[in-house]
């Protein structure tokens, strides 16, 4: 049997272990927070290859994942309706994958606490060292500890996130805090209002413990907005004063950046995007970061996920890459017997999406004026 150590315990690296463990093999997630992960309060937009795996984790229908959508819709700036398209879109949230991926994995085998420190390469194992002294040796060390891995900065310190320009704020509100003639405006829509060198767009989600009924659901809003990397150093620093890496959590914004951001969404935004601003009692931000890795499998480590490539929001798409790593990974290693020929294959249609990926979230951050 063999075996796999998986670094981070977020959504790629249990995507890859629920799926390495359906091909016979013995894995370990270790992931670095001593608590088990909370919902960061984000939409997501879902894909093909989430689905495929939450139907693989049991999941039946849609209202088991998301709330579905049937239209997208764009406003003007006195909330009339520019557009309507019927484009069906099923929509989720982190909290809600997260709780059917882990509880997909046996709980004996995710070890919280677990915060990866360095790493031997041997011929055919590696051996991974853990802060408190913990090692283990595995056939396959798999890098999913997310945008600032550890893992990565071992193998390729050059590779550095670089700022795309802009920031996204957001926020998450339940529809029980909005009054009805707003919630007729969202829902059922994948709505958008685009003004100059901006967007801003809403969708409902499930509640936070995966609800999906009516008067359960929240709204979930993205506001795309420019800004030069002097004013990024004010923004991701928090009330406290400290500076944060790339984006500042739910209730922790300095309160001058969120007074100036809400004085601007007063100006610009319809009515209805008004309405739900106002009614969002804890905003975040977070930088739009780009970040492309040239190699992917280090002899037996390889970087998986947000380690690997940091893909613009835009393309809605970073969950269901690092989903999509997974499954062809499990794929190649399901197909051959060298695993070293199986790792060079992989690395090849990995390398290639990601890419193709990030092109495609860069190209669409232009033409919306980002
Ligand atoms: C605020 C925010 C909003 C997002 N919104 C969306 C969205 O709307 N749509 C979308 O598709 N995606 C979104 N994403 C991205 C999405 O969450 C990730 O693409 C997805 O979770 C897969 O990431 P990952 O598992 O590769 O990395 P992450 O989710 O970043 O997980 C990495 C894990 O590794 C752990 N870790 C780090 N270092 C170590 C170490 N040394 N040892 C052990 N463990 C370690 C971390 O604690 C973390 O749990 C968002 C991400 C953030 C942060």
């Amino acid at each position: 049997m063999k075996r796999a150590a998986v670094v981070g315990g977020s959504l790629t690296g249990l995507a890859t272990g629920i799926l390495l463990r359906k091909i016979g093999w013995e894995v370990d997630i270790f992931e670095r927070s001593a608590q088990s992960l909370s919902d960061r309060g984000a939409g997501i937009v879902m894909q093909q290859e989430t689905l495929e795996l939450l139907r693989l984790c049991g999941a039946k229908g849609d209202g088991d994942v998301g709330v579905m959508l049937t239209y997208r819709k764009s406003l003007d700036a006195n909330g009339s309706v520019v557009s309507s398209d019927r484009m069906p879109q099923l929509m989720t949230s982190w909290g809600l994958l997260y709780s059917w991926f882990k509880q997909s994995f046996p709980a004996e085998d995710y070890h919280l606490g677990h915060e990866f420190d360095s790493m031997r390469q041997g011929g055919s194992s590696v051996t991974a060292h853990f802060k408190g002294g913990m090692e283990i040796k595995a056939d396959l060390l798999v890098a999913a500890d997310g945008f600032r891995s550890s893992i990565r900065s071992l193998l390729l310190p050059e590779i550095q996130p670089e700022y795309a320009g802009y920031v996204a704020w957001r926020g998450v509100v339940p529809e029980s805090d909005l009054s009805a003639d707003v919630l007729k405006v969202f829902e059922d829509n994948f709505t958008f209002f685009r003004m100059a060198e901006s967007h801003i767009l809403c969708y409902l989600i499930p509640s936070e413990t995966g609800n999906t009924d009516v008067g359960q659901r929240r709204l979930n809003w993205v506001w795309y907005w420019n800004l030069s990397e002097a004013e990024l150093d004010p923004l991701l620093t928090d009330a406290s004063g400290v500076r944060r890496g790339y984006a500042v959590p739910p209730g922790t914004l300095h309160p001058e950046q969120e007074s100036k951001q809400r004085k601007i969404a007063e100006r610009v935004l319809p009515p209805a995007f008004k309405e739900l601003l106002r009614a969002t009692k804890e905003p975040f931000v977070q930088a739009i970061m780009d970040l492309a890795c040239p190699q992917l499998v280090f002899n037996r480590a390889i970087l998986m996920g947000d380690a690997s490539f940091v893909i613009r929001p835009h393309t809605a798409a970073s969950t269901s890459k690092g989903i999509a790593n997974a499954f062809t990974l499990v794929g190649e290693l399901a197909g051959r017997q060298e695993l070293s020929e199986s790792l060079d294959h992989w690395q090849r249609s990995e390398l290639n999406r990601g890419q193709r990926l990030m092109s495609y979230g860069q190209g669409l951050g232009r033409s919306q004026g980002r």
